[in-house]
């Protein structure tokens, strides 16, 4: 649902008769737009901010059926309820509309309190489904993106930056002795610890692109699209040094008085015959390595992959520093 007092329906009709008289039914609790034609219709739906679509059959041009057809196969568009409401009366017009991907059909003439109340449960349902939506990518406990969240939109990066032959950074973050943190403070001064972690990592990822996730546990990942291994590197730095600027108390900690974090960064340009699998495991190991070489530390890896003359790809190497020159 859009944001705003009241939620905006689109209306799309070729008579403008028909729109004035459902904009005066409708004007009052709903923000109204309008679209005389089908192609209009389209592309103010693709535009954003339309909360629900009351839509014509019988139009000029692309028909009531095929705008509807149209709008549930653009992702931007694909969510957006759509009410048909026709003059077209009959079982097997009112069963095309439905299965064309319609949430309700209303039939002219029309009762005004029916017509109300069917638009204004569609969209509270609208409001119920786009809340759910937004939970589920959600963690609990943090506020910030959850796993799920991380995992599509690893995927969808991976895909972008095999296009456009981009970097793609990742930084893999675990807390030090945070076992012992539970033990010694109490598991829900541990939730609160995991709150603050996450409120230094959101502080830190200032671009849009960026994602910041918690990855289970006391992990998170930040995703930086479009970053290169110097960038990478000085976000992780940032970051780690935010944490311990903090100042979160840890007593039983044998690295330092105060919370820490050891950070694994990896930087690879994706390929279309590579996985997201490949940029995690790689972080992973920076971050092992940052546990090994003693906590409280940031360690980078960067993979390049070169393309043969045969099609295939093959790993070039990989770096325990940014190695940034390295021939692509
Ligand atoms: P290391 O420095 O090697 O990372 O040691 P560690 O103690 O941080 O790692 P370990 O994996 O042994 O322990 C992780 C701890 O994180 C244990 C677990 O109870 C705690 N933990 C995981 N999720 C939560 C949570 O949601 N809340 C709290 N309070 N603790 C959590
Ligand atoms: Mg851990
Ligand atoms: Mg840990």
């Amino acid at each position: 649902m859009t944001t705003g007092d009241k939620p905006t329906l689109l209306i799309v009709d070729d008579v403008p008769a028909n729109i004035m008289v459902l904009g005066d039914l409708l004007g009052d609790d709903y923000e109204v737009r309008f679209a005389l034609s089908g192609k209009d219709a389209l592309a103010t739906a693709a535009e954003g901010g339309v909360d629900m679509v009351l839509l014509d059959v019988m139009m000029p041009g692309l028909n009531g059926y095929e705008v509807c057809r149209c709008l549930k196969s653009d992702d931007r568009t694909a969510d957006i309820p759509v009410i048909f409401i026709t003059a077209r009366d009959d079982a097997e017009d009112e069963a095309r509309g439905l299965a064309v991907g319609a949430v309700d059909y209303i039939t002219k003439p029309f009762s005004t309190p029916i017509v109300r109340a069917r638009i204004r449960t569609h969209v509270e349902l609208k409001k119920k489904a786009d809340l759910l939506a937004q939970l589920a990518q959600l963690d609990g406990l943090t506020g910030i993106a959850n796993r799920r969240r991380f995992d599509q939109a690893v995927e969808q990066e991976w895909q972008r930056g095999a296009r456009a032959g981009s970097w793609l950074s990742l930084i893999l973050l675990d807390i030090d002795h945070f076992k012992n943190y539970n033990d010694h403070y109490g598991h829900p001064a541990g939730d609160m610890c995991l709150k603050r972690v996450a409120s230094c990592l959101e502080e830190t990822s200032t671009r849009a692109a960026d994602l910041v996730a918690r990855y289970g546990g006391e992990e998170f990942v930040v995703l930086l699209p479009g970053t290169d291994p110097v960038g990478a590197q000085r976000v992780a730095d940032n970051i780690r040094s935010r944490i311990r600027n903090r100042a979160i108390a840890h007593a039983d900690s044998p690295v330092s008085a105060r919370v820490t974090a050891s950070i694994g960064v990896a930087s690879v340009v994706p390929t279309a015959d590579s996985s997201p699998d490949q940029l995690i495991g790689f972080a992973d190991e920076g971050l092992y390595a940052a546990k090994e070489k003693g906590r409280d530390r940031v360690q980078c890896r960067t993979q390049i992959w070169v393309r043969s003359t045969t099609g295939s790809t093959k790993v070039l190497g990989g770096g325990d520093s940014v190695m940034s020159s390295w021939p692509i």
